[in-house]
């Protein structure tokens, strides 16, 4: 079977019972293939994948891609690993092997299968970035040995082993660096600022700003983002990326806790608590790569993105 066969394939989600790749599992099972989710349930949850469990193309693997695994694949997505900063300093060694070991054996198996393989990166490749918009050869601007090194770091790492496992192995690679990205199946134990406000103005607490709350984010809705990430998987060889997928609206965090309390028509209060170590302030993609590359452009505003996200948190709350 050849490495991307039309139909048949089978293809490998890892983290797949996360909020991003239950989604992606959603969306590839829409078409003919095969999808093979593995996830270690430290973030993930088996709610997000119990409706796939009756389809006869969907399976799952408890396994943790820090060891190695020996399945026959055509296509592998690597999404395994926490991406939430409370989740992923909870461990910051464990983050780290993840990241790294994960991209070995992920990268080891493609090698062996002949498969293509999809790198969940971040935009935290970029750090406290000293250029606005980042656009993908910007180096960045990252700390080697703070709280959130552990992620930026090892994800910055993961690329390079991509990138080397290309040019000295010749596996197909694609890179995405994704930026903020929102709406349902996130944790409401989260910590991330969109699932942390909604719950808290749901709940009638008061909105946590962190710092003054005029530093700034991108907010992609998930479909938007799932869309991106399939498109360049289908693209041909020679286009590795890295390529950025975000929504370039960007907005301040107050701005977004003062959508969130108009559109959950919520009382709560806004108080603010310290801005934690190496935040960073601010924080846009410039998208002309991937308008170029897999012509693609978010379609789903913030506003309606949120309407989305908090009818979701709402029905989970209420549960
Ligand atoms: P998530 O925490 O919901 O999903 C991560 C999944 O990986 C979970 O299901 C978790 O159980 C699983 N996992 C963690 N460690 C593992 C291990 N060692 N072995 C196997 N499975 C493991 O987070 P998400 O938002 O869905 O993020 C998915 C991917 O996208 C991550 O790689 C993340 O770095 C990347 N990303 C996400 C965003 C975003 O805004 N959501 C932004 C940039 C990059
Ligand atoms: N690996 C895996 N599944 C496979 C092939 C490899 O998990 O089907 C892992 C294995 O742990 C290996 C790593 O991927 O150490 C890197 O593989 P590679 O072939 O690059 O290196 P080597 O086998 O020489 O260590
Ligand atoms: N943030 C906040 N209140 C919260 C959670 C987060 O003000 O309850 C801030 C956080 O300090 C950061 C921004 O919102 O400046 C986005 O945080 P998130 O953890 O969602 O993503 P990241 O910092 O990884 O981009």
């Amino acid at each position: 079977m050849s490495s991307h066969a039309e139909t048949d394939r089978r293809i490998l989600v890892t983290g797949g019972a996360g909020f991003l790749g239950s989604h992606l599992c959603d969306r590839l099972l829409e078409g003919d293939g095969e999808v093979l989710c593995l996830d270690n349930y430290f973030t993930g949850r088996r709610r997000n994948i119990a409706h796939l469990l009756g389809n006869p193309r969907f399976e799952t693997m408890r396994h943790d891609v820090t060891f190695p695994v020996y399945v026959e694949v055509d296509e592998i997505y690597n999404l395994a690993c926490p991406a939430s900063p409370i989740h992923y300093q909870h461990d910051p060694v464990q983050t780290t092997k993840t990241s790294v070991h994960g991209a070995i054996n992920m990268l080891g198996l493609a090698k062996r299968c002949g498969a293509r393989i999809l790198q969940a990166s971040t935009s935290e490749v970029y750090g406290d970035p000293a250029v606005h918009p980042q656009t993908e050869d910007y180096w960045g601007n990252v700390n080697p040995i703070g709280p959130r090194s552990c992620y930026d770091e090892s994800k910055r790492c993961a690329e390079t082993l991509f990138f080397d496992y290309h040019r000295q192995h010749r596996v197909e690679v694609k890179v995405a660096r994704i930026f903020n990205t929102y709406g349902p199946r996130m944790h409401p134990d989260d910590g991330r600022v969109v699932s942390n406000f909604i719950v808290q103005a749901l709940r009638g607490e008061d909105i946590t700003i962190y710092g003054d709350g005029n530093h700034t984010r991108s907010f992609c809705y998930v479909s938007d983002l799932i869309e991106a990430i399939v498109r360049l998987m289908d693209t041909p060889a020679d286009l590795t990326g890295p390529i950025n997928i975000g929504n370039p609206a960007e907005c301040t965090v107050a701005e977004l806790a003062e959508t969130i309390l108009r559109l959950t028509d919520s009382r709560s209060s806004i108080v603010y608590r310290p801005l934690p170590a190496d935040d960073p302030r601010q924080r846009r993609p410039d998208i002309t790569r991937a308008r170029e590359a897999i012509g693609w452009q978010p379609t789903v505003g913030l506003e309606d993105g949120l309407i989305e996200t908090i009818r979701y948190f709402r029905a989970v709350l209420a549960a």
